[in-house]
């Protein structure tokens, strides 16, 4: 698959500082960033959006996507996500408060948006042009909200994505499951003086993410996102220096990556 990293929320561009991915030009993981970081022709070719949770790093720039590409294509763009997330989006954004309800919009027969509710660790899939098919399985982690960590297959390859988390257990034994897994994409939010913070907030800090990686027993390499933007130089040193079972680099703002 095409891995494009839209948004990676940390890095030296104000532009990354939430988070989304592009995967085959169509289908976005998060939407933090996308009207951000994409011309509004890119935005329209996308008619797919999973989301982890509704945390605004990973969904601020849904308003925006729907308005962007409204009337441009047949059908509507359709927003996957567990039940619990989807009821917040309704509550706290397409709430014709916040931003209008675009699930009726411009008909409830014809709408711009179609939410599609999914299952923890029930495969779903998704189409994607000229490419096999994407399939998905969210996986839940240990976060301040609902949040899915996110299993990602096309052909033969498989990705795993994290989104944010504490530390947790069942993505890690779902990886080791995985035997075409080609890559993790792993969190990382703040350098190891913030612990407390870190676990209050249920994110990860270096120390915590090499012990995390103890429990991924598959020698992929892993790429590391969010980190916080004012602790970026100091989460990065310690990514250098730490031990790690797993080759651990940060995940490249703008690049695509090929798994
Ligand atoms: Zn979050
Ligand atoms: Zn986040």
């Amino acid at each position: 698959m095409e891995f494009r990293v839209l948004g990676s929320f940390g890095g030296d561009s104000p532009d990354c500082r939430m988070t989304s991915f592009l995967i085959d030009g169509s289908v976005a993981i998060d939407a933090g960033a996308i009207t951000r970081a994409l011309p509004i022709p890119e935005q329209r070719s996308i008619r797919h959006v999973v989301i982890t949770h509704t945390h605004m790093d990973h969904t601020a720039s849904l308003p925006f996507l729907i308005e962007n590409i409204f009337g441009s294509n047949e059908g509507p763009v359709t927003f996957y996500s567990t039940r619990l997330v989807l009821a917040a989006l309704r509550r706290h954004l397409f709430n014709n408060d916040t931003w209008p309800d675009f699930t009726r919009i411009p008909t409830q027969l014809f709408p711009s948006v179609r939410f599609v509710r999914i299952e923890a660790e029930r495969p779903f899939t998704i189409p994607v042009p000229h490419r096999p098919d994407l399939e998905v399985t969210a996986v839940p982690v240990s976060h301040l909200v609902p949040t899915c960590g996110l299993l990602l297959r096309q052909g033969s390859s498989s990705v795993l994505l994290t989104s944010d988390t504490g530390p947790t257990e069942r993505i890690w034994s779902i990886a080791n499951q995985t035997s075409d897994l080609a890559a993790c994409i792993a969190e990382c939010s703040f350098p190891n003086r913030l612990q407390r913070v870190a676990e209050i907030s249920l994110h990860l800090t270096p120390r915590d993410l090499a012990s995390e990686l103890t429990k991924l027993t598959r020698r992929v390499p892993v790429y590391v996102y969010h980190l916080k933007p004012p602790h970026v130089a100091e989460i990065r040193r310690e990514l250098q220096d730490g031990a790690f079972t797993h080759h651990v680099e940060e995940l490249e703002q703008g690049r695509t990556y090929r798994f």
